[in-house]
């Protein structure tokens, strides 16, 4: 009976990159930018620091130790904090406890001004360089900013990389792993009653080189208990649209099927749910495909991922209305 499980391969410990180094968005900037002069700091013992890696520490709050924006306040004695540490700190300077009045420092926000900085992904992978005041803009698209975990169950605040995030899901939170691009899953539920703790479950398939995160869950759609099952492509929303997925739930010589593409985990779990992007099953509809007394829940749901066809020349297909 479970002999067509064939599919569901645990994945080795070789096929998870277990790159513990990007763990943390480690310090940004730790690269100075000239221009061919040839010196890079680093690599040594003792790395020199350059003028723009100083002007930066300066830059940093010394509360918060983010990066500070304009206005850029500092107290009678000239220790400087940002704006949201302002609001925090009942006007005491957090430095030396003196009471903090309300004093701009225009100097630093001019230095601000000149600097141009690297992304603060900068070690994930971005190689772009930004004037100080648009590169908040930037990091917050950038394509190299780290992922939330994609964990349904709990507010899980890890965030990371796909390599990284992959092995936090399999080592701290226990997900299976699968290698393969179809498969076959029976989720079993002893109670299909109990809807209103939403029961959720997550897989990981890798294929194509890439991960992709299965959900399964049972929630309260209006007044009626409904089931979902959905993908998430573990990588930027560009990407996911490379790829579908089909899902198909059913018995007795009925069957639904959906076919969607795979929504991006910077999507989170809780849009997309929202947003009933994957195969919904009505309770009853579910409780039937499970046959026996309605009493346990019992759904086989296959699927499958394929790439799509890459376009090589989107131009070519697209007619010209304006022609006459
Ligand atoms: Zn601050
Ligand atoms: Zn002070
Ligand atoms: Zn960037
Ligand atoms: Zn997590």
């Amino acid at each position: 009976m479970e002999s067509d499980n064939i599919e569901c391969i645990s994945v080795s410990d070789a096929t998870v990159v277990d790159d513990e180094e990007v763990a943390h968005v480690p310090h940004p900037f730790l690269k100075p930018h000239g221009d061919g002069s040839g010196t890079v700091a680093g690599g040594g013992r003792s790395p020199v620091m350059s003028p723009a890696t100083r002007v930066h520490e300066l830059l940093e709050c010394p509360v918060c130790t983010n990066s500070m924006y304009p206005p850029i306040h500092q107290c009678h004695n000239g220790h400087t904090l940002c704006s949201a540490c302002k609001s925090r700190v009942h006007n005491r300077c957090p430095t030396c406890r003196q009471e903090l009045g309300d004093i701009r420092c225009l100097a630093l926000e001019k230095v601000a001004e000149s600097l141009e900085l690297p992304c603060r992904y900068f070690s994930l992978g971005c190689p772009e360089i930004f004037p100080y005041y648009s590169k908040l803009q930037h990091e917050a698209w950038c394509n190299f900013r780290p992922y939330n975990c994609p964990y349904a169950g709990s507010e899980c605040s890890v965030v990371g990389d796909i390599p990284f995030l992959v092995a936090h899901l399999r080592d701290d939170h226990k997900v299976d792993m699968h290698i393969g691009s179809t498969f076959n899953h029976r989720y079993v539920k002893s109670n299909p009653r109990e809807v209103e703790n939403a029961t959720w479950m997550l897989t990981v398939f890798h294929c194509y080189g890439q991960y992709f995160c299965l959900h399964f869950e049972a929630f309260q759609l209006g007044v009626a208990p409904v089931y979902m099952t959905f993908l998430r492509f573990m990588g930027d929303e560009t990407e996911a649209r490379h790829y579908s997925y089909s899902l198909e739930v059913g018995s007795s010589g009925r069957k639904l099927i959906w076919e969607g593409t795979p929504r991006s985990i910077r999507d989170s779990h809780r849009k997309v749910r929202d947003s009933h992007d994957g195969l919904i099953i009505q309770r009853n509809m579910a409780l039937f495909f499970s046959g026996g007394d309605r009493k346990e829940l019992k759904l086989r749901v296959t699927g499958r991922i394929w790439k799509e066809q890459q376009n090589t020349d989107p131009a070519a297909c697209i007619p010209n209305p304006c022609s006459s």
